[in-house]
């Protein structure tokens, strides 16, 4: 695949992520953003879409899922691409540049690689992982790895997988519920929804759903929690072994395995890229918020530095003062001026309104 060669990459499009693309937008840094979650928002859509948030500057609240609408909309007339439902999983450099030497001209310095197989190739990065790309939990205590990815599924699938098939789903979360009713409205031969108890964390309405599913046997619920993988002698998953809370053992055959345990944030490869790192967290300076890498920058939950608070609008600060950060950093040469959106013409044609 050919690599998309751009100024800048932003991991992470939860709200920090995304202003961040946007005041790199103002500096005219053109720029790209990649997160393992299927939509944007980070935390505020995956943990509180609909708590609301009462601390942000003039609004007097604004849940989650509307705080990622907005940040989207502002966006918007900027057209930065943004590559969802894929972790950054690689970054490379350059070997001269290693140390902080300059990338001859027109030579990329960075080299990113993402889990769907995008290669983007860039002279800056700005780093906005919260705690970690959110990735769907595992299932405990069960060794599920020879099958995953095919008779075990922790990623969306489409219903040619699931038609006609033996389906369970794991959890008692609201995707495990959603997932079970729309397989059970959608033409699977059987499904089971295992979860460890006969009550979900899941809102009123869709309780409602689900019970009435349960109850006129589209659904089949097993309790229990599991303890084993049982394979046939083609080496096929037959079943999931479950515990129940009598202490019995209970085999749930199955073609196909849906856990949806929800979802669990794993710094995982960022951690890994040779980075100074404090507790998980990286390391940067309140002025440029540069990480220990020249041409690699940190905002928002993944940071830190004296006096760091992980509240929304303090990510906001911090990407607004790497934006410029960042600007400098492209074009050394170049005096990077405050500019105001009310009466700069420059950012109101970028903007669209002008
Ligand atoms: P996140 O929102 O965590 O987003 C990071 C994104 O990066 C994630 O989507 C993740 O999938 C992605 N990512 C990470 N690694 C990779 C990778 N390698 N590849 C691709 N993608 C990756 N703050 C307030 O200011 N006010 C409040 O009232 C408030 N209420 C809160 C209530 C709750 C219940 C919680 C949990 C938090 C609350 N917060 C609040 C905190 C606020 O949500 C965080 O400070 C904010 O979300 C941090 O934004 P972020 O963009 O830095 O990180």
């Amino acid at each position: 695949m050919n690599a998309i060669r751009t100024d800048a990459i932003v991991i992470g499009a939860g709200p920090v992520g995304l202003y961040q693309a946007f005041q790199l937008g103002l500096q005219e840094v053109r720029v790209h953003v990649v997160d393992a979650l299927p939509y944007a928002g980070g935390q505020c859509t995956a943990l509180y879409p609909t708590k609301p948030i009462y601390d942000l500057p003039g609004i007097v609240a604004c849940d989650g899922a509307s705080l990622t609408e907005r940040l989207l909309r502002q966006l918007q007339p900027l057209q930065v691409p943004l590559h969802l439902g894929q972790v950054v999983t690689q970054l490379q450099r350059r070997a001269d540049t290693a140390n902080g030497g300059a990338a001859p001209p027109g030579d990329p310095r960075f080299r990113l690689q993402t889990s769907a197989g995008l290669v983007f190739e860039c002279d800056a990065i700005v780093i906005a992982a919260g705690a970690g790309a959110f990735l769907p939990r595992k299932v405990p205590l069960v060794d599920l790895s020879p099958w995953e990815g095919d008779q075990v599924r922790y990623d969306e699938v489409s219903p040619e997988v699931w038609a006609g098939h033996n389906v369970v789903v794991l959890g008692g979360t609201a995707s495990a519920a959603e997932c079970a009713l729309q397989i059970a409205e959608g033409g699977a031969a059987h499904v089971t929804l295992v979860h460890r108890t006969d009550r979900f964390d899941i809102d009123a309405a869709l309780d409602e759903r689900l019970q009435s599913a349960i109850g006129a046997g589209w659904i089949r619920l097993a309790l229990g929690q599991p303890i084993g993988a049982i394979a046939g002698d083609d080496g096929r998953l037959q079943a999931l072994e479950i515990a129940t809370a009598d202490d019995q053992r209970r085999a749930v055959p199955l073609d196909l395995l849906l856990p949806r345990l929800g979802l669990s944030p794993q710094l995982g490869p960022i951690a890994e890229w040779g980075l100074a790192l404090q507790r998980k967290h990286l390391p940067v300076d309140t002025e440029r918020f540069a990480t220990s890498e020249p041409g690699i920058f940190a905002v928002g939950d993944v940071n830190t530095y004296p006096g760091k608070r992980k509240l929304i609008v303090c990510g906001f600060h911090e990407a607004t003062l790497a934006a410029f950060a960042v600007a400098q950093w492209l074009r050394p040469n170049e005096r990077i001026v405050l500019e105001y959106t009310t009466t700069s013409t420059r950012l109101q044609r970028l903007l669209g309104v002008a």
